[in-house]
């Protein structure tokens, strides 16, 4: 469950406004549909990586902000620091300028990872509607193959009709996924710049690294991530992709946003 309580005030580095940020007691990431590339449909927790906008007009990160005061839950009545506006999340419409005008290589990050998540959301909708009609359709062909054949007399003793299952091996198709060139030279920047930490330190953003290389169509170098790859046991999409290491990258994102979406789609 996610649970706030109070709010820590925080000001801006570069004119020093002040915002109210909810204090998170606990957090909850459940979400609808996760997606490889780290976006996470109708989540209770933002999907950015704490990419601002100040009133002042320059992008700040959440991390850069400084402490001033935390206000407690309990005496929030009296606490004049509900005033304090949050701060606003970067439009995705703003996202290149922010690309443009990054003041540290984080915010670059930050920025480029939200511009990359924002342009695939065309192909998740694309995806969608191609995987809800295959199911639609493998679920008509199932009912008119088991029609309900009850008498009155299996009514009158409530049996119940032919329940659905999806029926094994039945064929599972997706949309190509053609990037454009806008959505190419981001990658190409990102996995630069992703990869040149993970050299470092194989640290940071190592899941969407991968999830990069695929998208590009660079399988080598997703695998040679992929086999480096230490996966905490809490991480899903880590574990889910450790598992399957033996299959082809290629159907590796698919299976694992099926993996997921499994509650949606396959029901
Ligand atoms: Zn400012």
């Amino acid at each position: 469950m996610t649970i706030v309580r109070g709010v820590r005030i925080m000001a801006a580095p570069c004119c020093g406004a002040q915002y109210a940020f909810p204090r998170y007691v606990s957090m909850n990431f459940s979400a609808f549909e996760y997606w490889t590339d780290g976006w996470r449909e109708y989540s209770l927790m933002p999907n950015d990586e704490g990419l601002r906008q100040c009133k002042c007009g320059q992008f700040v990160l959440t991390k850069d902000m400084v402490s001033i005061d935390k206000s407690e839950a309990s005496n929030m009545d009296e606490d004049d620091s509900n005033d304090l506006p949050y701060m606003d999340h970067v439009p995705d419409q703003l996202l290149p300028e922010c690309i443009s005008k990054a003041s540290s290589e984080d915010m670059e990050v930050a920025a480029r990872l939200g511009y990359w998540r924002c342009l695939n959301h065309e192909y998740r909708e694309r995806y969608r509607q191609h995987r809800d009609a295959e199911e639609a359709a493998i679920k008509s062909a199932w009912v008119a193959a088991n029609p309900d054949r009850r008498t009155w007399w299996d009514k009158f003793l409530r049996r119940k009709p032919p329940e659905y299952r999806r029926p094994p091996n039945s064929p599972f198709t997706y949309p190509a996924f053609e990037p454009t060139d806008a959505q190419l030279q981001n990658m190409q920047r990102l996995s630069k710049v992703l990869f040149g930490r993970w050299e470092e330190s194989r640290k940071g953003y190592v899941i969407n690294l991968v999830d990069l290389y695929r998208e590009q169509g660079r399988f080598d170098e997703a695998e040679l991530v992929i086999s480096a790859m230490d996966i905490k046991t809490d991480d899903v999409t880590g574990q889910l992709i450790r598992n399957r290491r033996g299959g082809s990258c290629y159907r590796l994102w698919h299976a694992l946003v099926d993996e997921k979406r499994r509650v949606r789609v396959v029901t």
